[in-house]
Protein backbone atom coordinates (compact mmCIF):
# COMPACT_ATOMS: atom_id res chain seq x y z
CA UNK A 1 0.00 0.00 0.00
CA UNK A 2 0.97 3.62 -0.51
CA UNK A 3 1.40 5.73 2.60
CA UNK A 4 -1.25 8.93 3.12
CA UNK A 5 0.27 11.82 2.26
CA UNK A 6 2.56 14.04 4.94
CA UNK A 7 4.67 17.10 4.77
CA UNK A 8 8.43 15.83 4.84
CA UNK A 9 11.00 17.85 6.51
CA UNK A 10 14.76 17.06 6.25
CA UNK A 11 16.58 19.04 8.91
CA UNK A 12 20.85 19.35 8.87
CA UNK A 13 20.71 19.78 12.66
CA UNK A 14 19.38 18.59 16.00
CA UNK A 15 18.07 21.85 16.83
CA UNK A 16 16.69 22.14 13.89
CA UNK A 17 14.55 18.63 14.15
CA UNK A 18 13.60 19.25 17.74
CA UNK A 19 12.29 22.74 16.24
CA UNK A 20 10.23 20.35 13.38
CA UNK A 21 9.08 17.95 15.85
CA UNK A 22 7.80 20.86 18.50
CA UNK A 23 5.78 22.37 15.38
CA UNK A 24 4.79 19.26 14.42
CA UNK A 25 2.94 18.24 17.80
CA UNK A 26 1.66 14.65 18.05
CA UNK A 27 1.19 14.73 14.40
CA UNK A 28 5.02 14.91 13.71
CA UNK A 29 6.89 11.18 13.42
CA UNK A 30 10.74 10.66 13.15
CA UNK A 31 12.16 8.50 10.30
CA UNK A 32 15.49 6.74 11.11
CA UNK A 33 16.64 4.18 8.61
CA UNK A 34 12.85 3.43 7.91
CA UNK A 35 12.91 -0.52 8.88
CA UNK A 36 10.59 -0.29 10.81
CA UNK A 37 8.57 3.11 10.19
CA UNK A 38 7.92 2.78 6.53
CA UNK A 39 6.07 -0.62 6.81
CA UNK A 40 3.60 1.33 9.47
CA UNK A 41 3.52 3.96 6.90
CA UNK A 42 2.58 1.76 4.04
CA UNK A 43 0.17 -0.54 5.88
CA UNK A 44 -1.29 3.23 7.20
CA UNK A 45 -1.21 1.62 10.93
CA UNK A 46 0.22 5.15 11.47
CA UNK A 47 -0.29 8.51 8.76
CA UNK A 48 1.40 11.46 10.70
CA UNK A 49 0.96 15.06 9.38
CA UNK A 50 4.66 15.28 9.10
CA UNK A 51 7.89 13.32 8.83
CA UNK A 52 11.07 14.55 10.06
CA UNK A 53 14.04 12.78 8.78
CA UNK A 54 16.96 12.38 10.59
CA UNK A 55 19.10 10.98 7.78
CA UNK A 56 20.93 14.49 6.83
CA UNK A 57 21.85 14.78 10.76
CA UNK A 58 26.16 14.58 10.70
CA UNK A 59 26.31 14.75 15.05
CA UNK A 60 23.98 12.07 14.77
CA UNK A 61 26.34 9.45 13.25
CA UNK A 62 29.60 8.16 13.99
CA UNK A 63 31.34 5.91 16.87
CA UNK A 64 33.96 7.55 19.06
CA UNK A 65 35.79 6.40 22.10
CA UNK A 66 34.75 9.04 25.76
CA UNK A 67 36.99 8.16 28.46
CA UNK A 68 35.77 4.72 29.94
CA UNK A 69 32.58 4.84 27.49
CA UNK A 70 32.13 3.94 23.72
CA UNK A 71 29.45 6.82 22.56
CA UNK A 72 27.30 5.66 19.15
CA UNK A 73 25.24 8.16 17.40
CA UNK A 74 22.16 7.86 17.55
CA UNK A 75 21.76 7.70 13.52
CA UNK A 76 24.69 5.04 13.00
CA UNK A 77 24.04 2.22 11.05
CA UNK A 78 23.88 -1.47 11.93
CA UNK A 79 26.04 -2.09 8.88
CA UNK A 80 28.87 0.82 10.82
CA UNK A 81 28.20 -0.43 14.08
CA UNK A 82 29.20 -4.16 13.36
CA UNK A 83 32.85 -3.14 11.46
CA UNK A 84 33.34 -0.86 13.86
CA UNK A 85 37.18 -1.34 15.50
CA UNK A 86 36.27 0.29 18.85
CA UNK A 87 32.87 -1.51 19.31
CA UNK A 88 34.66 -5.04 18.45
CA UNK A 89 37.02 -4.28 20.47
CA UNK A 90 35.24 -2.56 23.84
CA UNK A 91 31.35 -3.30 23.34
CA UNK A 92 31.67 -6.56 21.12
CA UNK A 93 28.37 -7.99 22.21
CA UNK A 94 26.69 -5.57 20.66
CA UNK A 95 28.68 -6.07 16.80
CA UNK A 96 27.58 -9.42 17.55
CA UNK A 97 24.20 -9.31 18.01
CA UNK A 98 24.09 -6.36 15.64
CA UNK A 99 25.40 -9.46 12.96
CA UNK A 100 22.15 -11.37 13.79
CA UNK A 101 19.94 -8.33 12.93
CA UNK A 102 17.92 -9.27 9.95
CA UNK A 103 19.96 -9.11 6.43
CA UNK A 104 22.22 -6.90 4.83
CA UNK A 105 20.34 -4.50 3.33
CA UNK A 106 18.09 -3.96 6.79
CA UNK A 107 21.95 -3.60 8.58
CA UNK A 108 22.85 -0.70 5.77
CA UNK A 109 19.32 0.99 6.07
CA UNK A 110 18.34 0.51 9.68
CA UNK A 111 20.19 2.57 13.19
CA UNK A 112 20.71 1.54 16.54
CA UNK A 113 18.78 4.25 17.63
CA UNK A 114 15.73 3.92 15.61
CA UNK A 115 15.97 -0.12 16.74
CA UNK A 116 16.19 1.07 20.42
CA UNK A 117 13.23 3.61 20.25
CA UNK A 118 11.28 1.34 18.37
CA UNK A 119 11.63 -1.07 20.73
CA UNK A 120 10.22 -4.52 19.82
CA UNK A 121 10.63 -7.18 22.47
CA UNK A 122 12.03 -9.33 19.47
CA UNK A 123 14.41 -7.13 18.20
CA UNK A 124 18.15 -7.85 18.83
CA UNK A 125 19.99 -4.49 19.97
CA UNK A 126 17.83 -4.31 23.37
CA UNK A 127 19.32 -7.06 25.33
CA UNK A 128 22.78 -6.42 24.73
CA UNK A 129 22.33 -2.91 25.18
CA UNK A 130 20.61 -3.93 28.82
CA UNK A 131 23.60 -6.47 29.49
CA UNK A 132 26.44 -3.68 28.88
CA UNK A 133 24.44 -1.34 31.26
CA UNK A 134 24.17 1.34 28.49
CA UNK A 135 23.05 4.94 29.07
CA UNK A 136 20.74 6.59 26.09
CA UNK A 137 20.75 10.22 25.60
CA UNK A 138 17.91 12.13 25.04
CA UNK A 139 17.65 15.37 23.63
CA UNK A 140 14.16 17.69 24.07
CA UNK A 141 12.48 21.23 24.39
CA UNK A 142 13.95 20.89 27.98
CA UNK A 143 17.68 19.87 26.57
CA UNK A 144 19.34 16.68 27.26
CA UNK A 145 19.27 14.12 29.85
CA UNK A 146 20.55 10.73 30.08
CA UNK A 147 18.74 7.50 31.16
CA UNK A 148 20.12 4.15 32.09
CA UNK A 149 19.55 1.25 29.76
CA UNK A 150 17.66 -0.05 32.71
CA UNK A 151 15.28 2.82 32.92
CA UNK A 152 14.38 3.00 29.54
CA UNK A 153 12.58 0.13 28.02
CA UNK A 154 9.07 1.14 29.73
CA UNK A 155 6.82 -1.30 27.78
CA UNK A 156 5.87 -2.98 25.02
CA UNK A 157 6.97 -0.08 22.08
CA UNK A 158 7.34 2.46 24.83
CA UNK A 159 10.52 3.62 25.93
CA UNK A 160 11.55 6.46 27.91
CA UNK A 161 11.87 9.31 24.09
CA UNK A 162 8.77 11.34 25.24
CA UNK A 163 6.70 13.11 22.45
CA UNK A 164 9.04 15.70 20.82
CA UNK A 165 12.29 13.83 21.93
CA UNK A 166 14.96 12.27 20.08
CA UNK A 167 17.46 9.41 21.38
CA UNK A 168 20.81 11.09 20.18
CA UNK A 169 23.56 8.32 21.33
CA UNK A 170 24.13 5.69 23.34
CA UNK A 171 26.94 5.27 25.81
CA UNK A 172 28.22 2.17 26.54
CA UNK A 173 30.86 1.18 29.15
CA UNK A 174 33.74 -0.20 28.05
CA UNK A 175 33.86 -3.72 28.50
CA UNK A 176 37.09 -4.31 27.25
CA UNK A 177 38.79 -7.92 27.19
CA UNK A 178 35.55 -9.64 28.51
CA UNK A 179 34.22 -12.35 26.38
CA UNK A 180 30.63 -12.42 24.99
CA UNK A 181 28.44 -14.54 22.71
CA UNK A 182 24.61 -13.45 21.26
CA UNK A 183 22.71 -16.93 20.99
CA UNK A 184 19.81 -16.27 18.90
CA UNK A 185 16.87 -18.86 17.76
CA UNK A 186 15.21 -18.50 14.75
CA UNK A 187 13.00 -20.98 12.63
CA UNK A 188 14.62 -19.74 9.66
CA UNK A 189 17.74 -17.11 8.60
CA UNK A 190 16.77 -13.83 8.79
CA UNK A 191 13.98 -14.32 11.41
CA UNK A 192 13.20 -11.83 14.20
CA UNK A 193 14.46 -13.99 17.45
CA UNK A 194 11.79 -16.20 19.55
CA UNK A 195 14.12 -15.92 22.03
CA UNK A 196 17.83 -14.78 21.96
CA UNK A 197 20.07 -14.02 24.91
CA UNK A 198 23.15 -12.09 25.23
CA UNK A 199 25.93 -12.76 27.60
CA UNK A 200 29.39 -11.00 28.24
CA UNK A 201 31.27 -12.56 31.21
CA UNK A 202 34.78 -11.01 32.55
CA UNK A 203 37.49 -14.13 33.38
CA UNK A 204 39.57 -14.16 35.95
CA UNK A 205 42.55 -17.15 36.18
CA UNK A 206 39.96 -19.41 34.68
CA UNK A 207 36.73 -18.68 36.54
CA UNK A 208 34.03 -16.31 36.34
CA UNK A 209 34.76 -12.87 38.04
CA UNK A 210 31.78 -11.08 36.68
CA UNK A 211 28.64 -11.74 34.21
CA UNK A 212 25.68 -10.21 32.19
CA UNK A 213 23.10 -11.13 30.53
CA UNK A 214 20.10 -10.13 28.93
CA UNK A 215 17.19 -11.35 27.30
CA UNK A 216 15.41 -10.97 24.15
CA UNK A 217 11.73 -11.46 23.97
CA UNK A 218 11.10 -13.09 27.12
CA UNK A 219 8.13 -10.39 28.30
CA UNK A 220 7.74 -6.50 26.78
CA UNK A 221 11.08 -5.82 26.93
CA UNK A 222 13.95 -6.80 27.22
CA UNK A 223 15.20 -8.59 30.78
CA UNK A 224 18.10 -8.94 32.61
CA UNK A 225 18.09 -12.56 34.28
CA UNK A 226 19.84 -11.95 37.53
CA UNK A 227 19.87 -14.56 39.13
CA UNK A 228 22.11 -16.30 36.54
CA UNK A 229 24.48 -13.32 36.56
CA UNK A 230 24.90 -14.06 40.18
CA UNK A 231 24.78 -17.84 39.86
CA UNK A 232 27.64 -17.88 37.36
CA UNK A 233 29.91 -15.69 39.67
CA UNK A 234 33.07 -18.51 40.50
CA UNK A 235 31.76 -20.98 37.66
CA UNK A 236 33.98 -21.74 34.93
CA UNK A 237 33.80 -23.41 31.55
CA UNK A 238 33.90 -27.12 32.49
CA UNK A 239 31.96 -26.45 35.76
CA UNK A 240 28.56 -24.43 34.62
CA UNK A 241 26.61 -26.53 36.87
CA UNK A 242 23.50 -25.29 36.85
CA UNK A 243 24.00 -21.84 36.57
CA UNK A 244 21.98 -20.92 34.06
CA UNK A 245 18.70 -22.92 34.78
CA UNK A 246 16.87 -19.82 35.99
CA UNK A 247 17.12 -17.86 33.12
CA UNK A 248 13.33 -18.07 32.74
CA UNK A 249 12.79 -17.10 36.75
CA UNK A 250 10.35 -13.60 36.30
CA UNK A 251 10.19 -13.50 32.25
CA UNK A 252 6.90 -13.01 30.81
CA UNK A 253 7.17 -14.62 27.60
CA UNK A 254 4.44 -14.18 24.50
CA UNK A 255 2.77 -16.80 23.18
CA UNK A 256 2.22 -16.86 19.17
CA UNK A 257 2.75 -19.10 15.97
CA UNK A 258 6.58 -19.96 16.93
CA UNK A 259 6.16 -21.35 20.61
CA UNK A 260 3.92 -21.15 23.48
CA UNK A 261 5.40 -19.18 26.65
CA UNK A 262 6.99 -22.82 28.27
CA UNK A 263 8.78 -23.61 24.96
CA UNK A 264 10.42 -20.02 25.34
CA UNK A 265 10.94 -20.65 28.97
CA UNK A 266 13.08 -23.93 27.88
CA UNK A 267 14.67 -22.21 25.32
CA UNK A 268 15.85 -19.33 27.75
CA UNK A 269 17.91 -22.03 29.85
CA UNK A 270 19.29 -23.44 26.89
CA UNK A 271 20.47 -20.72 24.97
CA UNK A 272 21.67 -18.78 28.15
CA UNK A 273 23.83 -21.91 28.75
CA UNK A 274 24.71 -21.97 25.17
CA UNK A 275 25.41 -18.20 24.89
CA UNK A 276 27.76 -18.43 28.34
CA UNK A 277 29.35 -21.62 27.16
CA UNK A 278 30.49 -20.36 23.55
CA UNK A 279 31.38 -16.73 25.11
CA UNK A 280 33.78 -19.23 27.42
CA UNK A 281 35.30 -20.57 24.29
CA UNK A 282 33.94 -24.34 25.06
C1 LIG B 1 12.06 -7.66 7.03
C2 LIG B 1 12.58 -7.09 8.31
C3 LIG B 1 13.25 -7.92 9.18
C4 LIG B 1 13.77 -7.43 10.38
N1 LIG B 1 14.43 -8.29 11.20
C5 LIG B 1 14.95 -7.82 12.35
C6 LIG B 1 15.69 -8.68 13.21
O1 LIG B 1 15.90 -9.86 12.96
N2 LIG B 1 16.16 -8.16 14.38
C7 LIG B 1 15.98 -6.83 14.71
O2 LIG B 1 16.45 -6.42 15.75
N3 LIG B 1 15.31 -6.00 13.89
C8 LIG B 1 14.81 -6.45 12.72
N4 LIG B 1 14.13 -5.59 11.90
C9 LIG B 1 13.89 -4.18 12.31
C10 LIG B 1 15.08 -3.33 12.02
O3 LIG B 1 16.06 -3.61 12.97
C11 LIG B 1 14.72 -1.83 12.08
O4 LIG B 1 15.71 -1.18 11.36
C12 LIG B 1 14.68 -1.19 13.43
O5 LIG B 1 13.71 -1.82 14.26
C13 LIG B 1 14.29 0.28 13.34
O6 LIG B 1 15.40 1.03 12.98
P1 LIG B 1 15.27 2.16 11.90
O7 LIG B 1 16.54 2.95 11.96
O8 LIG B 1 14.91 1.56 10.60
O9 LIG B 1 14.11 3.09 12.49
P2 LIG B 1 12.74 3.66 11.85
O10 LIG B 1 11.97 2.55 11.24
O11 LIG B 1 13.03 4.82 10.98
O12 LIG B 1 12.05 4.19 13.18
C14 LIG B 1 11.53 3.28 14.13
C15 LIG B 1 10.78 4.07 15.22
O13 LIG B 1 11.68 4.79 16.06
C16 LIG B 1 11.46 6.20 16.00
N5 LIG B 1 12.80 6.80 15.97
C17 LIG B 1 13.83 6.39 15.18
N6 LIG B 1 14.96 7.03 15.50
C18 LIG B 1 14.65 7.87 16.52
C19 LIG B 1 15.42 8.79 17.32
N7 LIG B 1 16.74 8.95 17.14
N8 LIG B 1 14.79 9.48 18.29
C20 LIG B 1 13.45 9.32 18.50
N9 LIG B 1 12.67 8.46 17.79
C21 LIG B 1 13.27 7.74 16.81
C22 LIG B 1 10.64 6.43 14.73
O14 LIG B 1 9.80 7.56 14.84
C23 LIG B 1 9.83 5.14 14.68
O15 LIG B 1 8.73 5.22 15.55
C24 LIG B 1 13.62 -6.05 10.69
C25 LIG B 1 12.95 -5.20 9.80
C26 LIG B 1 12.44 -5.70 8.63
C27 LIG B 1 11.77 -4.76 7.69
Amino acid sequence: MIPAAFDYVAPTTVDEALAALAEGGDEAKVLAGGQSLLPILRMRLNAPETVVDLGRIEELRGIREDGDAVVIGAMTPYSEVVKDPTVRLHAALLAQAVEEVADPQIRHRGTVGGALVHADPAGDVGAPVLALDAELVIRGPGGERTVEAADFFRDLFETAVGEGELLTAIRIPKHTGWVSHYEKFVRVSHQWSIVAVAAALRVEGGTIAEARVGLTNMGSTPLRARSVEAALVGRSASDLGDACDSAADGTNPPSDLNGDADYRRHLARVLTRRAVATALGS
